[in-house]
This record gives C-alpha cells, structure tokens and sequence, in this order.
C-alpha cells in the first residue's frame, strides 16, 4: 500500500492529468485603455500556458486520442502522424509518450529550429520538408504526411483540421469551466480562430448553457478568410487561415473582430510587462479584441478571453526589438547596449 493516495488534493499519477482546469485572471491594467478596472466590464483572461504541454491544444490531444483508442483507429503501439510544428504536436506527444505510441510529426522547413527541437525533447520523430516545391511534389510536406500514414504500419491521423474530438473537447471541458469560474455570470467569450476548435466547442456549450445569451466574437487577423479576407500574409502564429477548416463551425460566432500584427504584438508586449502575462501573439490579438468589445459594454458585463500559449516560443521574434523593427512593428529599439546603461 502506498502511504499518499493519488488524487486532486494530493497528486496526478500521471502529467496528462493535469491538462485542463486552467485559471482565470482579471486584466487590470491594459483594460484602463477603454474602461475603469473597478467599474467598467469585467475582463477575464483564461490562461492555457499553465497546461503540461504549454498550450490549449493539450485538450485536443487526450480527446482526440481518448477517441481513437475507442474507435480502434489507434492499436497499442500504434504511431500518431500529423502535419504540425506547434502546439498540437506537443500535446499529443506528451499523451503518445505516456501511453506507449510514437509519433512522427511532418514540419515546413520555415518552423524555427527551437520548435523542432522541443517536438524531439519528448521522445517524437520529425521529418523536416522543403517549402520551395509545389503541393503535389513528393517531398512537400502534404505528400510526406500522405506517404507516412500509408507506409506507416499502425499509421493514425487525428486531423485537428477536421477532427471533431477538437470542438469536443471544449464542450466537455473550457466550456464547462468557464461557466463554474465565472458561476454562470459571463456574457461575452473571446478566441483567436486556428482549426476553430476553440471557438466552436467552447462558444457552443455557452450558448446551449445560457439559452443563446452569451455572445461568442472570434479574434482574426487581417488577411484571415474569417474576418472577410482573401488569404493575404500576416505574421502573428496559430490563428488566421486561407481555407475553412471542418473543426469552424461559423454558426455559433455572432461577430469577428480583425486585429492587425502590429496591434497584436503591442499588445503581447503590454501583456508581459503591465499584466506579467509572457503569453504569445495570439493572445495578444484576443486581448486587443475584447478591449475593443469592453468599449461597447457596461459594468454588469463579464468578458473572458482564452489566451491560448504562453511567450517562451517567441522570445525571439515578438519579444525581440531587432526582429520588431525590421518588420516596421517598432518605430525605435529600446534595447540599451551596455555602454548606454552605464552613460
Ligand atoms: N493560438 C495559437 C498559438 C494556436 O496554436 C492555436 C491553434 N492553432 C490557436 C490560437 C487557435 O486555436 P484553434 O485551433 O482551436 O482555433
């Protein structure tokens, strides 16, 4: 007999039992913007870096391999093959490494080597494709992918793009939470858009709870086709896309607000500094869009916005002045040389 029983008042057994129950935490002082903090709306931010993995997409990952278990689309042993170089694929190789499956993780050459590097840290495989040849080339990352799952035996691919166990898991859990946090009093939820699994599982359980009363706004960047655009270029990671994903389902969004990169990652670099939020820029776009929607609210309004990951992953782009300036993001590097510290 062990002397300490597992539980949640003692300890996990496992860390893919800790993914979920994440906390909420007022914004106080980037809300002064548009509001009084102690008499304006109340601005909820829901802080997912706290999960195992990082990220949100910790959900995704136990649900979406919860569901193949079941199904027997993943045998024991089995190998998980998906095209990712972010958080999805951290979260599903922490699950894979913990319940006995490899994964083989399919990247464009453009992903940062830290990102590479962080997917092999928990024991994945990588296989690093060319982005200078076209879709039906047989190195692209779309024929890779494609081969591997063939050529694979106990090949699964879990789809975040299409997999419903994505909006699933935010019905089941973030929905379920942020109605128990806020005891039912939240009016407004806010999420960036990415497969749109955010947004739609956790927008449709807060509609169903609340008899259609909270209001479900998406945060896009300009040049999403969310939000109206035709694909064009923007910088800001995980959200935004040139298709429509099967994971969106528009229905359940009653307004999409556009952010642009430089509102974005001002407003991550506030976040850091005023909030002692490091989070990354998607969050950042989230936040720009629920003070842009505080403006339009009154004080008995709670407004919760999910801040998908946290900034260590962008300590060299977001939260670096030289990359900020080179883009035109920053108008004058603040970054002191040590002579000038001395001066
Ligand atoms: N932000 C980041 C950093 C992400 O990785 C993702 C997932 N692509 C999102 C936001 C959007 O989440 P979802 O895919 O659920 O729409």
């Amino acid at each position: 007999m062990r002397s300490l029983p597992p539980g949640p008042e003692t300890y996990a057994t496992t860390v893919v039992d800790l993914i979920g129950d994440t906390p909420l935490v007022q914004l106080r002082s980037v809300i002064k913007d548009v509001a009084d903090p102690d008499e304006g709306p109340l601005v909820l931010v829901k802080v997912e870096y706290v999960n195992p993995g990082g990220s949100v997409k910790d959900r995704i990952a136990v649900r979406m391999i919860d569901a193949a278990e079941k199904s027997g689309a993943l045998k024991p042993g089995g190998t998980i093959v998906e095209p990712t170089s972010g958080n999805t694929g951290v979260g599903l190789a922490i699950v894979a490494q913990q319940r006995g499956y490899s994964c083989i993780f399919v990247c464009p050459d453009k992903v940062s080597d830290d990102k590479v590097n962080t997917l092999r840290a928990y024991g994945a495989d990588v296989v690093v494709c060319p982005t200078a040849v076209e879709p039906d080339h047989p190195d692209s990352y779309y024929s890779v992918s494609d081969r591997l799952v063939r050529d694979t035996p106990g090949a699964w691919k879990p789809d975040q793009y299409s997999n419903q166990e994505g909006p699933n898991s935010h019905y089941h859990s973030t929905g379920p939470e942020i109605w128990a946090q806020t005891q039912g009093k939240v009016t407004h939820f806010v999420a960036g858009i990415g497969t749109g699994g955010t947004i739609t599982g956790t927008g449709r359980y807060l509609r169903e709870v609340s008899d259609n009363k909270v209001k479900i706004i998406g945060a896009d960047p300009e040049g999403s086709v969310y939000s109206g655009g035709n694909g064009r270029p923007y910088l800001v990671e995980g959200v935004g896309e040139d298709f429509w994903p099967a994971a969106y389902d528009p229905s359940v969004v009653s307004d999409i607000i556009a952010v642009s990169d430089t509102e974005s990652f001002d407003m991550t670099r506030r976040l850091a500094r005023e909030e002692g939020l490091l989070v990354g820029g998607s969050c950042g776009m989230a936040v720009v869009a629920a003070l842009r929607l505080a403006e339009t609210c009154g004080p008995d309004d709670v407004i919760v916005v999910l801040l998908p990951d946290g900034g260590r992953g962008y300590l060299s782009k977001i939260f670096n002045d030289e990359w900020m300036s080179g883009y035109g993001f920053i108008k004058n590097p603040h970054q002191e040389t040590v002579g000038e510290v001395l001066r």
